[in-house]
């Protein structure tokens, strides 16, 4: 392909991985503007499916409500489906997903189907002290939905301050365990298929996506 910088279309076919606060939301979105492929969400698929109430919706929400993984086959449907719309065809940045091993061979085959494979798994490092004071300190003014860090970017005194129920301690302590038990097998598989990058994610935003490009050789 000829090397016309910004404008050549981009295939990027990428799984991002990170504990709660990692910033991997953050760094997402910015991935997804650069080589112009959506970003999959599973958590935000199946928060729409409970919303509309779809049968999928109403199957999903009794697992989510009791904080365990919706079953595999779900999920599997829900991302084949979306990796099959045309704006996926140069690529994704899939967050959330594959969170088991049978996901992750799903999404091999669902890949396969179209002749395709993955290009690169990133990891986003933060040591978990760390993790817990960003989302005990994050506060989002519920007028403008801007996130505010009460240490590294405190608020107007005129925001309308709230603290999401899962940023608080006990919660972000269980989310990262869950977190920890998720990635014990599934880091695992994508090293041993020489997928796997880890990147530091401490660090102001910018710094940490110029390591994640560096990281895919992007
Ligand atoms: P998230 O926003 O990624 O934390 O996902 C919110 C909830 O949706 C999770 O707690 C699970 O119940 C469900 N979920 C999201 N992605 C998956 C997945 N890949 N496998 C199983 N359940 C999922």
């Amino acid at each position: 392909m000829a090397a016309t910088g910004q404008s050549t279309p981009a295939q990027m076919r990428l799984v991002l991985v990170g504990p709660p606060a990692s910033g991997k939301g953050t760094q997402a979105a910015i991935l997804r503007t650069r080589f112009s492929v959506p970003q999959v969400s599973t958590g935000d698929m199946l928060r729409a499916a409970r919303r509309d109430g779809t049968a999928l919706g109403k199957e999903a929400e009794r697992y989510m409500n009791a904080g365990q993984l919706v079953p595999d086959e779900t999920v599997i449907g829900l991302v084949d489906e979306r990796l099959g719309l045309a704006d996926a065809l140069n690529g994704f940045i899939l967050d959330g997903f594959p969170r088991t091993v049978p996901q992750a061979e799903a999404l091999n085959r669902v890949l396969a189907a179209h002749g395709h494979e993955l290009d690169h798994v990133v990891q986003i490092d933060v040591p978990r002290e760390l993790l817990v004071e960003r989302a005990t300190l994050r506060r989002t003014d519920k007028r403008t939905g801007h996130i505010y860090h009460l240490k590294y970017n405190p608020p107007p005194p005129d925001a309308d301050l709230e603290h999401r129920a899962d940023d608080r301690e006990e919660t972000v302590i269980a989310r990262l365990n869950q977190y920890d038990a998720m990635t014990a097998a599934l880091l695992p598989y994508y090293a041993a298929r020489n997928l796997l990058r880890r990147v530091d994610g401490v660090g102001p935003a910018e710094q940490v996506t110029e390591r994640l490009l560096q990281a895919i050789n992007a």
